[in-house]
């Protein structure tokens, strides 16, 4: 037998059966300064014809900006602006794939997200919701989407979420923060143009910065790591630790921090995240605590799992003087910690990541509280 047979029969042998994730990838993705200028470009042969526009969900922190003016509009595409106020909900989505439905004959050719992560989320579960029957709440979970979305682009104006390369979009529905997690979510074209953050407050900045920071941490020290995640989450790190802990350029910084974002985003599509994730969730489902503020109040109290990033963490938050805000949970009642406790415990992935399968021996609802009890 040669070699090359043999392999071929190893390969098929059915001991070596896996079950390794086959996670989709954006598949176009431009990068640099200024590069925004070129979406007229890149949209023009993924019209479908005159008549199927192409939306654009803008948060509407840019109303009246000088970037309005530089979006390609042509024919009767239209541009919705958007409060990232709150979080994305699964009852937003459907309005907006609603009214995209009454103002239109035709489905669009594409959808196209403008902003933080909270655009990003709702244009991916858009072009979702478009081609898919029913609400969008019934599709928080895995893999719950049968038919491919419409073309759907990811212009972030702010890094740090990872959204622009997941494949998931998370919603608040009417019972549970849960992303729509699939392969059709993930974006088919991303544009990262660094100039766009130029704008973003230097407290917002930290805080979604600082989500990737911790998706690098949840990723590096989980029991989900492999060489996969490893790679991405290391140079996402290094990424951080430079734009937040070094005296870089600001332009420089802008750069890196786009990139970091990306590969944290990467690193976590292979792991998971952690106790951070799952409890901040908590804290967003009761009382709307964004994002990336909900993470950094959570981290800087968990010393126990993740003693060097929080020494981190404190080093960034202190070079940059950002005061976290205190006794969020002072005035919650029994019911109110047993909500948050029962939405973090329900993330049994995170936890399994972040522990190992008998996390639950560590991780009880009174360990829950008391670490709530400090935020
Ligand atoms: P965001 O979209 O919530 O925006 C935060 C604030 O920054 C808003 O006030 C917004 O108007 C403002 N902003 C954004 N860009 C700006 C700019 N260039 N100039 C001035 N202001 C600007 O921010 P985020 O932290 O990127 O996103 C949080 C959301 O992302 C949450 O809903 C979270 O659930 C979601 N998320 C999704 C994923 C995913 O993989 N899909 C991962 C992590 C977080
Ligand atoms: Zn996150």
């Amino acid at each position: 037998m040669d070699i090359k047979s043999k392999n071929i029969n190893t390969i098929a042998s059915p001991e070596l059966k896996t079950n390794y994730k086959n996670f989709p990838m954006v598949p176009r993705v431009i990068f640099g300064a200024g590069c925004f200028g070129q979406l007229g470009e890149i949209l023009l042969p993924r019209r479908i014809n005159s008549e199927a526009p192409f939306i654009f969900l803008v948060d509407d922190v840019f109303e009246g900006s000088g970037l309005i003016s530089r979006i390609p509009l042509i024919f009767n595409d239209q541009i919705i602006f958007i409060s990232a106020d709150e979080e994305p909900k699964t009852d937003q989505v459907d309005a907006l794939v609603q009214k995209i439905k009454n103002d239109y004959d035709n489905l669009p050719s594409g959808i196209i997200g403008i902003g933080g992560g909270t655009l990003l989320d709702l244009a991916k579960a858009v072009a979702i919701m478009l081609t898919n029957k029913g609400n969008a709440f019934q599709y928080q979970g895995w893999d719950l989407v049968k038919k491919p979305s419409i073309y759907h682009v990811g212009i972030p104006t702010i890094s740090g979420t990872g959204a622009e390369v997941s494949r998931t979009t998370v919603l608040l529905g009417p019972e549970k923060k849960l992303g729509i997690n699939s392969d059709f979510t993930t974006f088919d074209q991303v544009l990262l143009d660094p100039d766009l953050t130029k704008g973003v407050s230097k407290e917002q900045w930290f805080y979604t910065g600082m989500d990737c920071f911790i998706h690098c941490i949840e990723s590096l020290n989980g029991t989900f790591l492999n060489a996969f995640s490893q790679s991405y989450g290391e140079k996402a790190l290094e990424l951080c630790k430079e734009v937040y802990l070094d005296d870089l350029q600001e332009d420089d910084a802008r750069n890196k921090l786009m990139m970091a974002s990306w590969h944290g985003g990467m690193s976590i599509a292979y792991s998971q995240v952690g106790v951070a994730h799952a409890m901040s969730y908590g804290l967003s489902y009761l009382l709307g605590v964004r994002h990336g503020i909900g993470n950094c109040l959570v981290f800087q109290h968990l010393k126990e799992f993740y003693p060097e990033g929080v020494e981190l963490f404190n080093e960034m938050k202190v070079k940059h003087n950002i005061r976290l805000p205190k006794g969020i949970c002072a005035e919650l009642t029994n019911d109110d910690f047993e909500i948050m406790i029962n939405v973090a415990l329900s993330l049994v992935p995170l936890w399994e990541n972040a522990l190992g399968k008998e996390w639950r021996t560590i991780i009880t609802p009174e360990k829950l509280r008391s670490i709530y009890q400090k935020i």
